[in-house]
């Protein structure tokens, strides 16, 4: 992959330089704005990979500048990851709704920015490759349509029981860790939370009905999708 420019909207100065350095060790390019404006007109203008905007900026602000990038058809594409000092579930639900893909609350260390940074390109990297429909006899997943039919039933799956079964599917036959599949399917590695899979497994396994056995547990391992052919 090419060289990755990251757009980093911050008014304090510090934090700015912090992360400046740290995404640049990392190798990505980094291009700095101090207020909303002026970040706004950039992203427009040098069309930036993915964009970390906080949330409380002098001028136009966080919410405002995500809302435009959103809506402008030149820069709706552009992830953006959100950074705020405010961490209720509200304040989180605010950020999803104007359409930022990912959140982050200060304070945060710069390791953990750089991952965040790098889960989100990864995802959005995968989105962009998995176009064709994946039919495993009687399953077939369409990811544009975000479509499954299981024996020609349509199944109701959420977004993350979605990407799990279409991240398992198409590497039938392969092992998948619980670790790789947080960080596959969730984006990043929440520690710890390895139930999480288990949790969203079973209930995939239901709704996949008779089918429900192609997806094994490894003992030990994680999770295979049984390759039939
Ligand atoms: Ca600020």
């Amino acid at each position: 992959m090419a060289q990755a420019t990251i757009l980093v909207v911050e008014d304090e100065i510090d934090i700015l330089e912090v992360v400046d350095f740290n995404l640049q060790q990392a190798g990505f390019k980094v291009l700095k704005a101090t207020d909303g404006g002026e970040g706004h007109a950039l992203a427009r203008r040098e069309h930036p990979d993915l964009v970390v905007l906080d949330l409380m900026l002098p001028g136009m602000d966080g919410k405002e500048v995500c809302r435009r990038l959103k809506q402008g058809e030149d820069t709706r594409h552009i992830p953006v990851l959100m950074l705020t000092a405010l961490s209720s579930e509200t304040d989180r639900i605010i950020g999803f709704e104007i359409g930022a893909d990912d959140y982050l609350t200060k304070p945060f260390s710069p390791r953990e920015l750089v991952l965040r940074v790098q889960a989100i390109l990864r995802r959005f990297q995968e989105q962009e490759d998995a176009a064709a429909p994946l039919k495993l006899d009687d399953l077939v997943i369409d990811p544009e349509r975000h479509s499954v039919k299981a024996g020609g039933r349509d199944l109701d799956l959420t977004a993350t029981e979605f990407k799990l079964l279409y991240h398992l599917a198409s590497r039938a036959g392969r092992v998948q860790t619980r670790q790789m599949l947080l960080e596959r399917v969730w984006g990043y590695a929440y520690e710890g939370y390895a139930r999480t899979v288990d949790t969203h497994v079973r209930r995939l396994r239901k709704k996949l009905g008779d089918l429900s056995d192609r997806i094994e547990t490894v003992r030990g391992m994680g999770y295979r999708f049984r390759d039939e052919s």
